[in-house]
């Protein structure tokens, strides 16, 4: 059986561009490169890799790190069965072994022990050592690694170190432009045109206070989100409110203000 088997997508996903990404994105898989997406959450770049995955032909293995995510999580651990030890391979090994692309989503939530067995899968040595295995994996032709990376929540802590960043090729992605954002929204949750450019209206309106008591403004994500409760029959102020707005913040006087552009706008 193909061990990536579970990772292949079996439909294509839906992406509209902003730019040129698909072609750039082309050109880094076609010369192995690695790829760092960076911008804030919820704006399409999980999305994107899958459609790229889809396109490439070849199975995504995506893992979303945390803070507790060891190197063994990425790499894999031998199990303890009643007949012996088995060795487990992790997510990053079976993509580097079989010719997946590996996306770490977020990779800077995982501890710094993770980034480091990167590396070696990321410049010309493409190759990943299993140390407890005593094994050293060649990675696949077709393998490429892609992360995720927010920059708004960088901190001292939590930042990628000059070192894994100097071996990827990176994009820069951001919410999409008003008229593509609507279309998204269209797309995604089947709502009219005309509400879904006044949902957008809103969520512009709120990604300008970003920085003024908003940690993130409202994503596509969000606005895709209040589009399918509409769907599903919730009047639009109060869908806005539900997936728009209480999700973002506690904060009174923030709400306040993004309830009065819901009133104004809905
Ligand atoms: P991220 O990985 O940046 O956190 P996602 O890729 O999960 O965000 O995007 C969140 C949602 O926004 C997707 O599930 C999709 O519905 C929608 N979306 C955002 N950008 C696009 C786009 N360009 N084309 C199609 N859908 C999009």
């Amino acid at each position: 059986m193909d061990p990536l088997h579970d990772w292949r997508l079996t439909a294509e996903p839906h992406y509209r561009p902003q730019g040129n990404e698909v072609a750039l994105y082309e050109a880094a898989y076609a010369a192995r490169l690695p790829v760092m997406l960076k911008g804030p959450t919820g704006c399409g770049k999980s999305r994107f890799v899958e459609f790229m995955a889809w396109r490439l032909g070849r199975p995504l293995v995506t893992v979303a790190c945390n803070e507790d995510m060891t190197a063994a999580d990425l790499v894999g651990r031998f199990l303890l069965e009643p007949t012996g030890t088995r060795w487990q391979d992790g997510p990053l090994t079976l993509a580097a072994r079989h010719g997946g692309i590996c996306y770490l989503d977020e990779v800077v939530e995982a501890r710094q022990d993770t980034t480091v067995v990167i590396h070696a899968l990321t410049d010309h040595r493409r190759c990943l050592p299993l140390d407890k295995k005593g094994e050293l994996v060649r990675a696949h032709p077709d393998f490429q690694l892609v992360i995720s990376y927010n920059p708004g929540y960088q901190s001292l802590m939590k930042d990628l170190k000059p070192s894994t960043r100097q071996r990827f090729t990176a994009f820069d992605f951001d919410y999409p432009p008003p008229a593509l954002e609507a279309q998204v929204l269209v797309a995604e949750s089947g709502l009219d045109a005309a509400l879904a450019a006044r949902l957008v209206e809103i969520a512009q309106a709120a990604r300008r206070l970003k920085g003024h008591g908003l940690a993130e403004g409202i994503s596509t994500r969000l606005l895709v989100n209040a589009g399918q409760l509409i769907a599903h029959g919730v009047a639009p102020r109060e869908a806005a409110r539900m997936a728009m707005v209480c999700p973002i913040t506690d904060d009174a006087d923030i709400r306040e203000s993004l309830d009065h552009a819901i009133d104004a706008v809905l």
